[in-house]
């Protein structure tokens, strides 16, 4: 048997970092990454044979656990049948059918083979569509590896926008502004400053990638009065919220609709997929009907389709989403009062089925709250439990994650496990 460093030390040979996605190389936290062998039900095994209850999820997707029967089935049954066309298939109509009557404004419906594709896209529509080419979006909310979105603020809340990448070219990336969450004056000023010039608001509706921040009251209601009077279009980010916080995601919590929507993580079931939905005016601009061009060899693929479909079907059951929301958020107010009794600074909050945790005292409300909490003491608290079998995401600023086959027992072992984790922290 080898162990998980031996295999990241073989990795970091022909890998870069060793990992295929920079955050899971556990910078944040420190420490070596476990390298997964299987997962099941609410649990990771490394090649070492050690079990984890899993709060990370693969980041999003697997809201009904890892192998379900019934998406095992499907996908086994797809991929006899082919793994991939290149062609039109059935189930590609049957998923988008099933998105649209869950949101509203969604018409019709692109599938990409990852959120950031269809971040990208619905960024390249968005340009096309209203002839503009700024776009606007928010310090600390993440949409994928697209170069005009991978731009956050520099000092200064109205700045034009600092690439947080190397290789993306400062000419593109002044074309994205950066405006403050929660904070709907720095977003007013920014129209005020360049009236019918913004393409786009894209915005994750309730923030999951500088851990969990939830809008306050009136902020989405905001952005979309400020878009419509400036002729702009309101993105919603629902890579991670939709079919996450409620089966219609953050416009159904907070009845607010955008023009467009980037969806992705739990409609491919863990398979990679995305797509961005609208109304048939704006979509159709899309090749084949309309100037903006896109593509995608896998996309829409008979295998990341049948497992969507199959998640679908799970968490379409009457009450869903009522009993995983009231189990996580008895583990998230478990864990508040095991950090109250031995007097550490924590907070933490819960929205459907993903939930943040904080080493400061009240949840934060943006991305400079965030960073001002505790991180050194949230590494110890991460290697704690991670040492006595509970795996969350590697990084001070990730939301976690929940599913419908983690039940009282896993809730119990955490909250165990936390009690003696926060002692001494
Ligand atoms: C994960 C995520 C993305 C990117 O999706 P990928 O499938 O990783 O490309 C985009 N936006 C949000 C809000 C996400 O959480």
């Amino acid at each position: 048997m080898r162990t998980n460093q031996q295999e990241f030390d073989r990795a970091q040979q022909v890998l870069v970092g060793g990992v295929n996605s920079a955050v899971r190389a556990f910078r944040a936290v420190g420490g070596t990454p476990r390298f997964i062998d299987r997962a099941e039900g609410a649990y990771l095994w490394d090649v070492e044979g050690t079990r984890y209850i899993d709060y990370l999820g693969s980041w999003g997707p697997m809201i009904v656990g890892h192998s379900h029967p019934a998406v095992v089935e499907r996908v086994r049954a797809s991929a006899a049948r082919g793994l991939s066309y290149g062609a039109p298939n059935v189930m590609e109509t049957e998923l988008a059918e099933r998105i649209s009557t869950l949101f509203s404004h969604v018409e019709r419906l692109r599938f990409t083979s990852s959120g950031t594709e269809a971040a990208m896209s619905a960024l390249r529509l968005a340009r096309g569509a209203t002839g503009r080419t700024k776009i606007l979006k928010f310090e600390g909310c993440y949409h994928g590896t697209a170069d005009s979105l991978l731009v956050k603020a520099g000092s200064g809340a109205l700045a034009f926008g600092q690439p947080s990448s190397a290789g993306v070219p400062e000419d593109l990336a002044r074309h994205t502004l950066i405006a403050q969450f929660n904070d709907l004056a720095s977003v007013q000023a920014l129209f005020a400053a360049h009236p019918g010039q913004i393409a786009c608001v894209m915005v994750e509706p309730a923030a999951g990638n500088m851990n969990l921040i939830l809008p306050e009251p009136g902020f989405l209601e905001g952005l979309r009065t400020v878009c419509s009077s400036d002729g702009a279009l309101l993105i919603f980010d629902e890579v991670m919220t939709g079919f996450r916080v409620a089966l219609g995601g953050m416009q159904q919590v907070s009845g607010v609709t955008p023009d467009l929507t980037a969806f992705g993580k739990v409609i491919g079931g863990g398979m990679p997929v995305g797509a961005i939905g609208g109304p048939a005016s704006v979509m159709d601009m899309m090749a084949p009907l309309g100037p903006v061009y896109q593509a995608g060899t896998l996309s829409g693929n008979p295998i990341a389709m049948a497992a969507g479909l199959a998640t679908l079907e799970l968490i379409s059951a009457p009450g869903f989403y009522e009993t995983v929301s009231a189990r996580l958020a008895r583990l998230v107010a478990g864990l508040r009062e095991a950090a109250q009794a031995e007097g550490v600074t924590f907070s933490a909050q819960s929205l459907g089925t993903m939930a943040g945790m904080y080493m400061m005292a009240t949840p934060p409300r943006s991305y400079a709250q965030v960073m001002t909490q505790d991180v050194e003491r949230f590494k110890r608290f991460y290697h704690r439990m991670l040492e006595a079998g509970v795996y969350f995401p590697p990084s001070p600023v990730e939301a976690f994650f929940f599913s419908s086959v983690h039940g009282d027992e896993e809730i119990d072992f955490t909250l165990d496990c936390a009690r003696k984790a926060f002692k001494g922290l």
